[in-house]
């Protein structure tokens, strides 16, 4: 479509095209994002392969949505929550931007006790990629950033977005002025510090989406002193953690300096299926420090009053109650759901014979499909198996060779997708 009103400031363009067009100018940011944000791309394809295939009962281990219901201990919080707003006593308002502050200190207490956190550095949100970009107008356009290659897109898109980056040299398919740490097989999904170079921000994710990587305590050590050495900041994204069965740190709090040097963001999304419910937090410690001596922590809350304003009061509650015993338990029983589905996919692709990393201390298993551009694999996956996949180049040139399959599924749809993979595939 995009015939808009009438404007009078329109008269170039419009003199050259039959639509109307404003007097605004695109935002030079925008123009120079890549094809598309991935996963509204792979819905795209989807949709294109049921259009075609109108009984095509398609499978998605794609975008990494959550099926399973929300444990009741958590809905029923949800629930009485919502049903007090009708009340006198229960209804409420607008709340801190920052957050219940019972939350806040219960949050403090479940992830981060014992590792000096307090709940003033507990910040409460709508999610995770809400916080990652709205950290990119923390630092503004004037900061270089370093990314895991391959790694979540809301990090590099976001700092497009925000004009930290230069443009998209479509050669590489990597943008100037973005350090890309290169974690492939060969290092053990792990960059190899002695060759990144030095920059303001760098993205963590850990355990890694796609790759299900999860550092050792070792490893997150050589990442916190690089980064002190360095003077970056490490925007470290736990999304994960509770995932991590290995004995690995589930924060980077747990590592010496990390409270001088590190934000971290989390999420209920993939810890209690909130990711349509919406409710994460991030830590900025008070210890941390812009150069300038300015506790990043103040003006992190200033970015919040300003940007937001503050998390659904239906929605605490019931991240109130994810934090309880039994919340964490009932969390826990999804965990233990998704990781059987791990297992299911890792056997099924090992048994057949392809390279198979991740999906143990993580809900994505990183499949291998060595010299076949990634695009070409999930094509050839939905064509063949009705599945959806996630392309791994679509993370980052990285990513070029394998596929992510995601463990969020449901079981019966996880067992299905499996015999499907072994008709095409296990011969
Ligand atoms: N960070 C990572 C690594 C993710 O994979 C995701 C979601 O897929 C998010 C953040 C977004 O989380 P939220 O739903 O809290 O915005």
């Amino acid at each position: 479509g995009g015939k808009g009103r009438v404007a009078r400031g329109a008269t170039r363009l419009s003199a050259l095209s039959s639509e109307t067009t404003t007097g605004v100018k695109r935002n030079p940011n925008l123009a120079k994002l890549g094809a598309g944000y991935l996963f509204p791309e792979i819905g795209r394809r989807r949709r294109e392969h049921q259009e075609k295939n109108p009984d095509a009962k398609i499978i998605s281990l794609g975008i990494g949505d959550t099926t399973e219901p929300i444990p009741k201990v958590i809905t029923d919080a949800l629930q009485g929550a919502a049903a007090g707003l009708n009340t006198k006593e229960g209804y409420s308002g607008y709340g801190a931007e920052q957050g219940m502050g019972g939350l806040r200190e219960k949050l403090a207490d479940r992830f981060y006790g014992g590792l000096g956190i307090g709940s003033d550095e507990v910040f409460v949100s709508d999610g995770s990629k809400c916080d990652i970009s709205r950290m990119l107008m923390l630092f503004g356009a004037d900061t270089s950033i370093a990314v895991q290659d391959p790694a979540y897109p809301a990090y590099v898109d976001s700092s497009v977005i925000m004009g930290a980056t230069g443009t998209l040299n479509e050669e590489t398919s990597q943008y100037k002025n973005i350090v890309y740490m290169d974690c492939l097989k060969e290092n053990g999904f792990f960059p190899d510090l002695s060759k990144v170079g030095k920059t303001d921000l760098i993205f963590f994710c850990n355990p890694n989406n796609p790759t299900g990587a999860c550092a050792s305590r070792e490893q997150l050590q050589a990442l916190v002193d690089f980064a002190k050495r360095n003077g970056s900041i490490i925007v470290y994204d736990a999304a994960y953690a509770i995932y991590i069965e290995d004995g690995s740190p589930k924060s980077i709090y747990e590592i010496e300096g990390a409270d001088e040097c590190c934000i971290e963001t989390c999420s209920f999304s993939k810890y209690a299926g909130f990711t349509g419910v919406r409710l994460g937090w991030t830590v900025v410690p008070n210890k941390l420090k812009f150069s300038d001596g300015t506790p990043v922590n103040r003006d992190w809350n200033r970015i919040m009053t300003t940007c937001f304003n503050g998390a659904s009061n239906i929605v605490q509650a019931g991240g109130l109650a994810c934090v309880t015993d039994d919340g964490f338990d009932a969390m826990m029983g999804l965990v233990t759901y998704y990781k059987e589905n791990c297992k299911l996919i890792r056997e099924c692709f090992t048994e057949m014979g392809f390279e198979v990393y991740g999906g143990v201390n993580a809900p994505y298993v990183w499949v291998g499909f060595e010299g076949r551009p990634s695009w070409d694999v999930f094509a050839e996956i939905l064509e063949k198996c009705d599945l959806v996949t996630t392309p791994g180049s679509g993370f980052g040139p990285s990513g070029e060779g394998f596929v992510r399959v995601s463990a969020f599924g449901n079981r019966a749809d996880v067992e299905e997708a499996i015999m499907r993979l072994k008709d095409v595939y296990g011969k």
